[in-house]
């Protein structure tokens, strides 16, 4: 039956082995569930919009899978499994009876579009071979044991990631391009994708991943909602950071390298911003902070928020003006300023924040040096401590510089940002650069140099946090190919 079959009800109790029989308060539970994701009025009772409401085609995949964001409100809902690229192949298999090939391949190339628009995902189109998504249209039985019900009814099914992605659309559908008649294949096809991509259905009403089909929407666009599922999702490979070095400018770097484009005036991207900036860090309340002599600037991704800069004595009660650096263990949501020779613990769920215990000599990490120009803690359990042209790497474990082959501290340039030009290890003539201290310049035509730059602050724009492997683990494996 419907409650059933989208997983409103569990098999357990449809299980007629089990001898038990499904309690009126299990179904009307189950019926008001439903009555929820669907926004109707929950009444526990299969009354007429209920049942009008299960008679609407939508998808196959059912709707309680994964996990909610957050269960208070409505919202879209994560699977739970990714893809670990971002560049995606997909053929189509097996085309539709009533749609020319031709129209079906843009069709499912615009569908795909709207996820790529959105993320860092590419898809690209293969005739034959291995792909991530196998696109198919079936009748019936189709050989996954989740048959097709003709006309109507369920229109199209897809895979999670960790289930390979696929997705089989029904052909006893009449799939149309631009028009009212029919079934439109853009949308359809656009929602599975979500699926292929890891979402989950949203009981948002609004979002393109709720499971009804609405018609078709001549001036289609994704909902917000939508658009934070899919970044949840992709947030690992959206990971990246900004390494302000000039104080006016700003890189991204990538899994490899520094990304196409940089460096990017900081005033430019985040509006209201001025250059020089002492530190920066992105908190997980979603924010980055952003600090400079004695004020502060909060951002909601690129938008400044309401009432700033402020005071740090305000908002960051304890700690001193002019820092040197600061950084979030992402452990315990703890905030570390660096300043001189000392350091200072900011805790927001203590009053005070900061101990009377602080400063502490920076000496108490072993290793590292005083007056650092950046420091940024990973995921991974290190934390990277840059000055001048040197970073070094400090186990979060062992709380001492890691020792390894070459030693630290070692050149940033040729271990973050892949500079052939610069040396491997620790000896770096600050002088010998030709690159001043407008990196302007050096967009376009020649690898960045950063040997005489120093680091004003990184940020991790990632904040996930229970990834196990992010992009630091990357530069570092691409350095380690690199040196090999
Ligand atoms: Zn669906
Ligand atoms: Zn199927």
């Amino acid at each position: 039956m419907y409650l059933s079959q989208f997983g409103y009800l569990s098999p357990i109790i449809r299980n007629p082995s089990s001898g038990m029989l499904m309690s009126e308060e299990t179904l009307a539970r189950a019926v008001m569930e439903f009555q929820n994701f669907a926004g109707l009025n929950l009444t526990g009772h299969l009354d007429d919009d209920t049942l009008h409401m299960m008679t609407l085609p939508r998808c196959g995949v059912r709707d309680k899978v994964g996990f909610a964001s957050d269960s208070r409100s409505k919202r879209y809902a994560l699977q739970g499994s990714r893809w670990r690229v971002k560049d995606l192949t997909y053929k189509i298999s097996k085309y539709p009876r009533v749609l020319g090939r031709h129209e079906t391949d843009e069709v499912v190339r615009k569908a795909f579009q709207v996820w790529s628009d959105v993320t860092p995902l590419t898809f690209t189109a293969k005739k034959s071979g291995q792909v991530h998504i196998e696109i198919r249209f079936e009748r019936g039985e189709h050989g996954d044991g989740d048959p097709f019900d003709g006309p109507g009814g369920t229109l199209a099914h897809a895979f999670f990631p960790v289930y390979g992605g696929d997705a089989h659309f029904d052909d006893a559908e009449k799939w149309t391009v631009n028009s009212y008649k029919g079934t439109n294949l853009f949308q359809v096809a656009a929602h599975e994708f979500g699926h292929s991509l890891g979402l989950s259905h949203s009981d948002e009403r609004s979002a393109l991943m709720a499971p009804f089909y609405r018609g078709y929407e001549p001036s289609f666009s994704l909902d917000s909602d939508d658009i934070e599922a899919i970044q949840a999702v992709t947030s690992v490979i959206n990971s990246f950071k900004f390494i302000s070095i000039s104080g006016l400018h700003y890189w991204k770097l990538t899994e490899e390298s520094i990304a196409e484009g940089y460096p990017k005036l900081i005033s430019k991207s985040w509006i209201g911003l001025p250059g020089h900036i002492d530190a920066a860090f992105s908190y997980k309340n979603g924010k980055t902070y952003f600090f400079k002599g004695s004020k502060y600037w909060r951002y909601t991704g690129k938008t400044m928020d309401e009432g700033y800069p402020k005071d740090i004595s305000e908002g960051f009660t304890g700690i001193p003006d002019n820092i040197d650096a600061a950084l979030v263990w992402s452990g315990n949501g703890k905030i570390y300023f660096f300043k001189g020779s000392k350091f200072w613990k900011f805790d927001p769920s203590q009053k005070p924040p900061v101990k009377s215990t602080y400063p502490k000599p920076l000496s108490n990490w072993e290793g590292v040096p005083d007056n650092i120009d950046a420091a940024l803690h990973y995921t991974n359990g290190y934390t990277y401590f840059f000055k001048g042209s040197q970073y070094w790497r400090f186990n979060d474990k062992t709380f001492s510089v890691d020792s390894a082959d070459p030693p630290f501290p070692r050149n940033s340039g040729y271990w973050w940002f892949g500079c052939r030009s610069a040396t491997k290890g620790s000896q770096v003539d600050l002088s010998s650069s030709s690159n001043g201290g407008d990196l302007a310049s050096s967009s376009g035509d020649h690898e960045p140099s950063p040997s005489n730059q120093y680091y004003r602050w990184l940020i991790k724009s990632d904040h996930n946090t229970n990834q196990n492997q992010d992009v630091g683990d990357l530069i570092l494996e691409a350095a380690k190919k690199r040196l090999s």
